[in-house]
């Protein structure tokens, strides 16, 4: 098992990508705290799966963007686990527009959900990690933050400023035991890629090298790994997971 006993929590895990990260951590032996903001339900029916195979979950609503939500997020999860070991920051959302169409609003809740949350989660584990003299944190990017993308403009800049947050904080706590690192999914099948029209999925499945869009299995492997002893020795890294699309 590549997480036995590891306390791990993981933003945004009731659906998508953050729902399979969940459920393989909790594979491997970690014990998951699934957080969610409004899909109670999903995170619900996420942790009772987890504790039906005889693993360990609990669902913990808190905003990402909520400094308060997050302390209490952390709060709630030492009360019923004691530790935080692993924090993997999967939450995002995108609010598409061409930027002459852009609202101010559009620009702040994509950087705040995406990059301040990412923010305020590593800040609050970063004080505990400290403590414990261990941690690893998975921040999960995107290869737009990498490529940019138009009608992204939000959207990219808050997954361009992930990478810095998670370069600057592997550097300001490598020497502390904590391990920062980011994966860099492509086109993954969810609900955020579902609502993408069939041509311009085409067009993008045609700049990709594996000619498929990726699952969120195909996700959730790589950020299982960078949680296990395997990884001990990456820091401040970006792994894209994107059938090849960024080279
Ligand atoms: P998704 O299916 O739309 O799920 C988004 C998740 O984020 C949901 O669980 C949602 O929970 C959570 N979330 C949104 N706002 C939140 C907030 N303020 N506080 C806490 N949780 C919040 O998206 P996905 O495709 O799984 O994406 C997961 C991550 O992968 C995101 O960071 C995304 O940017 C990244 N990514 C996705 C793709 C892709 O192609 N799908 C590609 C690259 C990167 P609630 O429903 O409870 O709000």
């Amino acid at each position: 098992m590549l997480c036995k006993d590891k306390i791990a929590i993981v933003t945004g895990a009731g659906r998508g990508i953050g729902r399979a990260i969940a459920l393989l951590l909790a594979e491997e032996g970690a014990k998951v705290v699934v957080n969610y903001s409004r899909s109670a339900e999903a995170a619900e029916q996420t942790a009772s799966q987890i504790n039906d195979a005889g693993g360990e979950a609990v669902a913990i609503q808190a905003d990402v963007a909520i400094a308060a939500e997050i302390e209490n997020l952390f709060t709630k999860t030492i009360e019923r686990f004691g530790r935080v070991d692993i924090l993997v920051n999967n939450a995002g959302i995108t609010r598409d527009k061409l930027i002459l169409r852009m609202a101010e609003e559009d620009w702040d809740s994509v950087i705040n959900t995406n990059l301040k949350g990412a923010f305020l989660t590593c800040r609050t584990a970063a004080k505990l990690m400290v403590k414990q003299k261990i941690g690893i944190i998975v921040n999960v990017g995107s290869v737009m933050g990498r490529v940019g993308g138009a009608g992204q403009v939000n959207y990219s800049a808050s997954k361009a400023g992930m990478i810095g947050l998670t370069k600057s904080l592997a550097k300001e706590l490598g020497g502390r035991n904590i391990r920062v690192n980011a994966v860099a999914p492509g086109f993954i099948e969810t609900d955020m890629t579902e609502t993408l029209k069939e041509d311009y999925r085409e067009s993008i499945r045609k700049q990709i090298p594996m000619a498929r869009f990726g699952t969120s299995e195909d996700i959730a492997s790589v950020v299982a790994f960078l949680c296990s002893s395997g990884a001990a020795y990456i820091q401040g890294e970006v792994i894209s997971i994107d059938g090849g699309l960024f080279m």
